[in-house]
């Protein structure tokens, strides 16, 4: 059942908590992404807008509780939002306090006035947040009159802020952002309800990371195209050579177990028949593409022309396609091709009308450098969160915001 949104709620002169993930890559202090900012915007300016104000969280980084660090401080986010909010935000996006429950920032939530936004400092400054300790959770419900999750990219977590805080918040209204709603259509409803045919394309450095993907995409989607290295895990267990390509020899196994279950279920999966190889990972080596067995003395870093075209023509067939996970070592040209001629075949199937979903840090990553986020149906913001949502699983941060 898909959840009520926030724009559909009465949020004059309310304080609204938004729980957004703001958890951007940083260096030397510069956002190099603002797309999980960028995106959660529609939904600040909805509470605003309305005459609503703003409690806005996340965490960003990995500090380990142990009160505030300015390498993890939210400055950065606060001068993006900012930047984005303009004059919508009245007074500007305030940043008070060093950690989210210390005196200053308790007192501006208690002063926040109908159009002013309030961003408290990174929640993993404090030990509960990860915890998921109810009585963090208590001290940030009483911020709040509304409180509206928004954070994708971390609804696969039970953190304090996820879960316990609409708990203790309850009977106040809790509701879904503007972003989350989009993500979950695209993701949850589409892998249960898809127009068919569905085709699934993983990818990657690990079969390990995607066993739980695969195992749950299999009798559900009509084909799953595998790419990265993690198919060379799949060639092995057919009895290909493939020289010094990252595999894992402890996957042969399972990767048999998974190409005998699809067969059993009717799942096509379709491996590359080529790869672009190097003697070694680095810029500018020479390539060799080779079809088949990869020679003893090198390593498969893409997948090659000729899987490019058998990838395309499936892609080009589909009515619904999800991927996540990169074709070959993307970061290293000219290893991105494959992985860029997906995303151009997602790119002409959505133009036709097919509904396309990409996911993953790695993936979308992509998708922005080729140029096309805004060619496919949709590209997540959530990374863990994206791929927990292909394995089927329970999101339990959801289960306390009112259904629509
Ligand atoms: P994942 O985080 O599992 O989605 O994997 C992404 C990583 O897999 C990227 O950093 C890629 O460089 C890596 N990867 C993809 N294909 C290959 C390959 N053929 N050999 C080694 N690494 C690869």
């Amino acid at each position: 059942m898909a959840k009520l949104t926030i724009d559909r709620v009465e949020v004059a002169g309310q304080k609204v908590f938004v729980r957004a993930d703001f958890n951007v890559p940083l260096e030397d202090g510069r956002i190099t992404d603002d797309r999980r900012i960028r995106l959660t915007i529609p939904t600040l300016e909805s509470v605003l807008a309305r005459g609503g104000s703003i409690i806005a969280a996340s965490h960003l980084g990995r500090p380990e509780g142990k009160g505030f660090e300015a390498e993890f401080s939210a400055a950065p986010v606060q001068a993006r939002l900012n930047e984005l909010l303009g004059a919508k935000a009245k007074g500007g996006v305030k940043l008070v306090g060093r950690i989210p429950t210390d005196t200053e920032s308790a007192a501006a939530a208690a002063a926040l006035q109908p159009g002013q936004v309030l961003l408290l400092e990174n929640l993993r400054f404090e030990k509960g947040e990860k915890k998921g300790d109810p009585a963090f959770a208590a001290k940030l419900a009483g911020y709040a009159d509304i409180y509206c999750n928004d954070a994708f990219g971390a609804s696969h977590r039970t953190d304090a802020s996820m879960l316990a805080l609409p708990m203790a918040m309850k009977p106040r209204p809790c509701v879904a952002g503007l972003l989350l709603a989009r993500e979950l259509a695209y993701l949850s409803e589409t892998l249960k309800s898809p127009k068919k045919p569905f085709v699934a394309i993983l990818g990657g450095a690990k079969v390990s990371d995607k066993l739980h993907a695969l195992r749950n995409l299999i009798g559900r989607v009509d084909s799953i195209i595998v790419g990265g290295a993690m198919a060379y895990t799949f060639l092995m267990a057919q009895g290909h050579g493939m020289g010094r390509s990252r595999v894992q020899a402890d996957m042969v196994d399972e990767a048999k177990s998974i190409l005998s279950l699809a067969k059993e279920r009717g799942t096509r999966i379709l491996l590359p028949v080529d790869h672009v190889c190097a003697a070694e990972l680095k810029d500018g080596v020479a390539t060799r593409t080779v079809a088949g067995d990869i020679p003893a003395d090198l390593m498969g870093l893409d997948i090659g022309p000729a899987s490019e075209q058998v990838f395309a023509t499936e892609i080009n067939g589909a009515a619904t396609v999800v991927w996540n996970g990169p074709m070959g070592v993307f970061e290293t040209p000219p290893f991105d091709r494959g992985t860029n001629a997906v995303a151009k075949a997602l790119a002409a199937a959505t133009a036709r009308g097919a509904v396309t979903v990409a996911g993953g840090g790695d993936t979308a990553a992509a998708v922005e450098a080729a140029g096309l986020a805004s060619a496919l149906s949709h590209i997540s913001t959530g990374g863990g969160a994206s791929l927990e949502m292909l394995e089927g699983r329970h999101f339990e941060s959801l289960d306390p915001l009112m259904d629509a």
